[in-house]
């Protein structure tokens, strides 16, 4: 048996170990099916996996009515393990907005030191919270947590706003567009029905059938570096620090990655050797004999899940076809190192959804949706470009690749200038946007805002998100500092007109001058969103700045309209 037909996809194969239980939820016959009646719907997601739930639970907090289909009844990969483990500050961010955060801090682990050893040698270290401006989102860097976790926590949020038909073990298996509509074919147990749509969202992951039926074109890499998993659990626990190694002598100088996630379980993933058999590797025995090398003789450890994997890198070309939005892994495949698929899962579904449901609402010009395929395939791009380093450094091909790995190695042993050097991921973070229609080149234009502190009025503390959670669909207008009449006049009349909200941003003592206003005593706000002093920052439902600048007067309302794409139909 070889890795490329048990793991050949970024899939796992479940092997050994109980496994995880995972809630199944229950097929409920289609309304198609039981009326009889052909339905059309304006959005259909097709995949309940992070990336789908995140878009539904997104469109059903904005109040857009949408069917999710997925062709199994649970969450996770059944009968086997989490593949996600870790959570960027970014997706925490957005899942705060959704409502599932305090659920998922309850449940998960906050890390922030990660270590890479070279044999005894420690070779590179990080702190995330001393890297800039982490520590001003009330989320932190990272949590580890198992995927299905939040993908149960989207479940239950979706369940609970409503305004989402959630539609369990129907697959998809026909699909046919044109320009008037999209027409999907379900299989489902009470039998076969069809349904039509105005925008349909693949969101099937790694083997995207929508991809293969519309022939979308893709690049895709694939090499011979072969992992295998074992998610256990230690009567005495490790440190809680990210470890890797880069060659660990327990495992024949090969890669070794340990992290811990929830219920106390951790991940042990250890690099094999490209020609080795899966199911040789990952026999339970072997798997003890591979932990006592690395833990001592007698280690005291429960396997809970073992799993050989081996992944490629693909992208397509372009993330939309006519009716169809690529997102996820349908749209991009990325190595695991740097936890950067499901993150950036989430941010395509963050990103589509307060588009969608402006456009819908007529709050903005179509072209509003071709900002998801200029900002979404360039982050697609910069993940599979950085993450294809990482792999190359894994795995490096013979020759020059792997002489300047070695070298590498041998210098960060001796010298701290060349740790930066040691690849073993580099951590996921919100893509900004250079090539967007909706971005100007103002300072902060394109660029992720941090859940920053902000006090209202009363002296209590509130949040960033909290604004964004206030404006909805809108975009949020701050504006810096007083306000003379003329311009208090001007933002009244654009709050008028314009899908806009509009606040002022005052320091620890001015008064409010009669509109919305909080207080931004540290400055942090004004950081966030890189407005000039006394300027304005324009900020997007997905919490990424449009644009910035020093007045308000044309070149604000320019703004408006460009972050809209309303331009184009007023030109
Ligand atoms: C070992 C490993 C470790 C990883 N670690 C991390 C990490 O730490 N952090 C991170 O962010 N990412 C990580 N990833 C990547 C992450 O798991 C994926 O990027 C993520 O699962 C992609 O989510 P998705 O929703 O796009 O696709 P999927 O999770 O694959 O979901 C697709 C859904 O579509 C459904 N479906 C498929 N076909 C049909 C059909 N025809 N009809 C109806 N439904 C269909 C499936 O049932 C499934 O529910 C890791 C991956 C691996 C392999």
């Amino acid at each position: 048996m070889t890795y490329r037909d048990t793991a050949h996809t970024n899939g796992y194969e479940f092997t050994q170990g109980a496994g995880y239980a995972l809630p199944e939820y229950p097929f409920v016959e289609p309304p198609e099916l039981r009326d009889g009646r052909r339905a059309h719907h304006p959005i259909v997601i097709v995949g309940a996996g992070i990336t789908g739930l995140t878009l539904a639970c997104s469109l059903a907090r904005l109040g857009v009515p949408a069917v999710l289909v997925d062709e199994d009844n649970t969450v996770g990969v059944k009968g086997a393990s989490s593949r996600g483990i870790c959570y960027t500050q970014k997706s925490l961010e957005i899942f705060d907005r959704l409502g599932i955060y305090e659920r998922i801090a309850a449940k998960g682990i906050r890390w922030s030191v990660g270590r890479t050893f070279a044999g005894e040698d420690e070779v590179y270290r990080f702190d995330l919270r001393d890297q800039g401006g982490f520590g001003l989102s009330a989320q932190p860097p990272f949590i580890n947590i198992q995927q299905f976790y939040i993908e149960g926590f989207l479940v239950e949020r979706i369940l609970e706003l409503g305004q989402v038909d959630i539609r369990w073990k129907n697959r998809l298996v026909a699909f046919e567009q044109d320009d008037r509509v999209a027409t999907l074919t379900l299989e489902t147990p009470a039998g076969r029905y069809t349904m039509q749509a105005d925008h349909v969202i693949d969101a099937t992951g790694s083997a995207s059938p929508l991809r293969k039926w519309l022939q979308v074109p893709f690049d895709s890499k694939r090499g011979d570096d072969r992992w295998c998993i074992a998610d256990v659990r230690f009567g005495t626990r490790p440190p809680l620090e990210r470890h890797t190694w880069i060659e660990a002598p327990f495992n024949e100088n090969r890669a070794v990655w340990q992290h811990l996630m929830a219920d106390d379980v951790w991940r042990i993933d250890y690099q094999m050797a490209p020609d080795s058999d899966p199911a040789y590797v990952s026999r339970e025995d072997v798997v003890r004999e591979r932990l006592e090398r690395q833990f001592g003789r007698g280690v005291d450890v429960d396997i809970v899940w073992v799993g050989p994997y081996a992944y490629r890198s693909e992208c397509v070309h372009a993330m939309r076809q006519q009716r169809v939005f690529f997102m996820g892994d349908s749209a991009k495949i990325v190595s695991p190192f740097g936890a950067r698929g499901g993150n950036t899962g989430v941010a395509d579904a963050d990103n589509l959804a307060w588009k969608l449901a402006a456009v819908l609402r007529g709050q903005a010009g179509p072209a509003l949706l071709e900002s998801y395929q200029d900002e979404r395939l360039e982050a697609a791009r910069e993940n599979v470009r950085v993450t294809n380093r990482t792999a190359r450094f894994l795995r490096p091909a013979d020759g020059v690749e792997r002489r300047f790995r070695e070298a590498a190695i041998a210098l960060a042993k001796r010298h701290a200038f060349a740790r930066p050097l040691i690849n073993t991921g580099r951590m996921a973070v919100a893509n900004a946007y250079h090539q967007s229609r909706v971005c100007d080149d103002s300072p902060g234009s394109g660029e992720s805002t941090q859940n920053v502190a902000l006090r209202w009025l009363d002296g209590r503390v509130g949040r960033l998100n909290d604004l964004l959670g206030w404006a909805g669909t809108d975009l949020l207008l701050l504006v810096f500092g007083p306000l003379a009449s003329t311009e208090r006049r001007r933002v009244r009349a654009l709050a008028a007109s314009a899908p806009l909200r509009a606040v002022q941003v005052l320091d620890r003592r001015a008064a409010p001058q009669a509109m919305e206003a909080v207080r931004d005593p540290a400055g942090h706000l004004r950081q966030t969103t890189a407005a000039p002093a006394g300027g304005w920052a324009l900020v997007r439902p997905d919490g990424y700045v449009a644009a910035t600048g020093p007045a308000v007067d044309t070149d604000l309302v320019r703004s408006v309209a460009r972050a809209l794409a309303l331009e184009e139909q007023t030109a």
